[in-house]
Formats: C-alpha cells, structure tokens, sequence
C-alpha cells in the first residue's frame, strides 16, 4: 500500500477516535503518524490506543510512527470561588502563591518560578491570551496587576508569560511519569512541549536516549533565539502555532513558521506544521478556504508533515478532515509551480559524502526518470539526508531496525519497509528491486536509484549510488 503524496499526515488520537474501526479508518484515510496528547486522557486510554495501533501495524503490514506528545510545564490559574470570576478591564488584580481559593480581586498562581521572571510592564495572558493584564509590582511571592483585555477567567486556565525565559524544566514530575510510561509502552517518538533552550533537549536526551525519536514543539518565542542550536539538537521539530501564537502576536507567527520550516530544512530534520490547520472541521464536514490554504502552503514550504489536533481528537468530522488533508496534499503536490516554490530556499549542502551521494542520487533519479531512490539505514540518517534534497522521485527506505521504519513515517516522501540486511551489492539491488514492485514503486524495465553504505551493517557511511534495471 502507498499513498501518493509526499508530505505527512499526523492525526491527534481522543474520544472521537478510540476505538479500533475509528483508527483503522483513519489510517485508511491516510494519517501516517498518531499523536498521543498526554495534556488530555489517562493511561488507560493511551495504553489502549497504543496497543490497537500496534494491531493495525500488523494488519496493514506497514510501518506507523507513534508520538507520545507531554504536556510540558504549562503554568495554569488555581482555584477560584463558584469556578469562574469576572475581570473587568482597569480593575487591579492580584496573583500570588497563597492557597486561599482566588475572587475577582486576586487568585493563586501556584508557580513560585514565576514570580521570579516578572517584572513591572511585564504582560500575562490568561486563557489563550483572551485576557490580559500588565504587571504594575511584584515580588518573589506575588504580582499586582492592572487588567487590559477583562473577561471571564475560569479555574485552571492557561497563564502564558510571553517573552520570559522561565528558569523551569520542559520536563515536570507528570512529564516524568508519562515519559517512562510511553516509553516502556514503545513509542516512537516523544515531543517535548515549551522547550525554551538547548538545554532542554539534553535533559530529556538524559532520560530518554535512543528508546524514542524526540520533537521539540517551538511554541516559545524564546526558543525561536536558540533555533539553530534546538534543530541540532532535535530528531524534529514542530511549529506548535497554537501556544506560540499566544506568546507572541498573530501576525508574526506565519514568518516564524517559514524561519523555522526553514532552518529545518537546511539542518536536514523533519519539521511539523502544527495547530488549527483544519480548525473549522471540528464541527463542519468542509474547511474553509483559508484553511485549505493554510495546509497548501505548509505543503509549498516543505513541511514534511501537517497535524489534525482537536479536528481528529475530538471533532465530528475526524475522517473527513484526514481526507481532506490528503486532498490538499496531494491537490498542492501536482500543482505545476509546486516544484518551483518548494526549491525556492534550498540550503546549501553540507561538505560530507553523505550529502554529495544524497544530492547525486535526487539528480540521477530526476534525469533518468526513475521510478524511485531505494534508501538502505539503519539509523534513518542516510534517508533523512535523501529527504532533505525534496527529490522528485519517492524514497523508499529500506531498513532492518523495526524502529526506524517507524519513525521514519514522519519523514517527507519516505516509504519505509522493515526487512532483511542485505550482505552484498548484488543483494542490494535483487532486494531493492523486488521491493520496489511488491510496494507498487516500480514495474518491470522500471529504473532505481539505490543509495547504501558499504561495507553493509557500519552505520553511517553513506558511500554509494547504484543504478539498478528491474527485470523479471
Ligand atoms: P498543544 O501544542 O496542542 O499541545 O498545545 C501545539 C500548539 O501549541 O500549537
Ligand atoms: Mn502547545
């Protein structure tokens, strides 16, 4: 079974998508990737999604990526009298560590990192920036403020401190307990929610070393002064434009979104578009015009996958919104200025072999019209270079790690197959030839262009280009 298309679909699992009949069609529909959000659901729930996606990996017979996404240190209002209070605008407003339940007049923010970063002009937004309210005094224990933008605040909202580095871990004790629970589970991929530095990325690579691939979600502006650093740091990385667009406002998030698909792109690392793609879809069975847009234009860009959230988690038109991605995808994919648009901002190669076979074999492959570039790894670092060249023709990757084909379904344009090590060049190419036919990538007097290191079994030694006939 392939999908014709080269960009991914990462579909969020909820309560509209749980059972086995709901996730088969989802995948039929074409998400290549699940995303588990720990911010929602218990361990029961994620375990049973887990385990019927491993069913329908053996029932489909293909490789399908799991990411296990953590909540992350999202600060959040306590407790407040009858649940919710009204701010008006002007009135003073007062947030501190007491545990007394909060009124109109102050309410607990029980985050003592917090207070630290405050300063006086400092802004705090409240429930997705609905509210807002500028800092007039604070101390290490509490922040009197002015409100700006009044409303309703209601118990547990979100609080964003846009522009603050705050001196927290991305990882708090829940991330802890998820994080070793996923992991025994066998996920494939971990994304790591309010990364801030560099940092950040090595205290969870601690934790999690080779057991997952990690994400990490840029949804702090401060994360967007460290790019290059966290994309050299991450296996990927995704545009997380729902909280970034709190942090910071609406109208710059687009030309961040393009700053990092980009230096995603140049880096080599696969990069997610993220947040309200198809937003509309959670109740209407079509998108709107501006929606569709939007996924067209993360396809443009190069993304190497697009994400459904609350459309799949929670939404009534969860398959119909996957189908209506692939539409786009493949719609944007066969336009005729597709290609132009996506090579627009080609990074330079990197001085290593691997880059030079990498960009022979995209070249090799469009001059001769083959029918595929067949991708032997085992990390996945010789795919992820053969997908950093957005060649033409469709990658499969071939690999004898189970892992790697599974997190390689995250990968832009890749196919993956688990099989067999192969011990010779003349192994090499019988394999990759009749893989190629039984996937559908090629048919007899089909071309290939195979790319593998030898000597076979050393990782990292991305040293050859073959070109291979497929014959009966
Ligand atoms: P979330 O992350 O859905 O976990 O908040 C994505 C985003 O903020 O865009
Ligand atoms: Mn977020």
């Amino acid at each position: 079974m392939r999908r014709d298309r080269k960009a991914k679909i990462i579909a969020t699992l909820g309560p509209s998508s749980s059972d086995e009949e709901d996730i088969r069609n989802l995948f039929r529909a074409g998400a290549d990737v699940f995303r588990l959000n720990f911010s929602h659901g218990d361990h029961d729930d994620h375990q049973q999604r887990l385990y019927t996606i491993r069913k329908l990996e053996k029932e489909v017979e293909r490789p399908i990526a799991i990411m296990l996404d953590l909540q992350g240190p999202k600060l959040r209002v306590g407790q407040l009298a009858g649940g919710a209070v009204e701010l008006k605008a002007g009135a003073p407003f007062r947030f501190d560590l007491e545990t007394a339940i909060g009124d109109d007049r102050r309410a607990p923010l029980p985050h003592p990192e917090v207070f630290a970063s405050l300063k006086a002009g400092t802004t705090l937004l409240l429930d997705d920036g609905k509210l807002s309210l500028q800092i007039l005094d604070c101390g290490p224990d509490y922040a009197e403020t002015r409100v700006v933008a009044g409303g309703t605040l209601r118990d547990r909202k979100g609080v964003n401190v846009p522009g603050a580095v705050l001196p927290i871990s991305p990882l708090t004790k829940k991330d802890h307990e998820d994080l070793a629970f996923g992991l025994d589970l066998g996920v494939d991929w971990v994304a790591l929610s309010f990364v801030q530095r560099p940092q950040d990325l090595l205290e969870a690579r601690e934790i999690i070393d080779d057991r997952a691939a990690i994400m990490a979600k840029i949804e702090k502006p401060a994360a967007l002064d460290c790019l290059e650093d966290i994309v050299n740091l991450s296996d990927a990385v995704m545009v997380a434009r729902g909280d970034l667009g709190v942090e910071m406002p609406p109208e710059v998030v687009p030309g961040r979104q393009k700053d990092i698909v980009h230096a995603c792109r140049t880096a080599g690392k696969p990069v997610v578009v993220a947040t309200q793609m198809l937003e509309s879809m959670i109740s209407s069975p079509a998108p709107t015009r501006a929606e569709a847009s939007d996924v067209a234009t993360a396809v443009y860009d190069g993304a190497d996958a697009v994400m459904l959230s609350a459309e799949t988690a929670s939404g009534d038109y969860p398959i119909e919104s996957v189908e209506m991605m692939q539409r786009i995808i493949k719609s944007t994919e066969q336009d005729p200025s597709y290609q132009r648009i996506l090579h627009a901002r080609d990074g330079a190669l990197e001085a290593t072999a691997a880059d030079a076979i990498s960009a022979a074999c995209a070249q090799v492959a469009t001059t001769i019209s083959a029918s595929a570039i067949c991708c032997y790894t085992m990390s996945g670092s010789t795919a992820y270079r053969a997908a950093r060249e957005r060649p033409f023709a469709p990658i499969m990757v071939l690999t004898n790690k189970r892992e790697t084909a599974r997190r390689l379904a995250l990968l832009w344009g890749a196919h993956c197959v688990h099989t067999s090590d192969v011990r010779s060049t003349q192994e090499m190419v019988d394999k990759a030839c009749a893989l190629a036919v039984q996937e559908g990538f090629a048919n007899i007097g089909d071309k290939l262009v195979i790319t593998a290191g030898v000597p076979f079994g050393t990782p990292g030694t991305t040293n050859l280009l073959r070109i291979a006939w497929v014959s009966g």
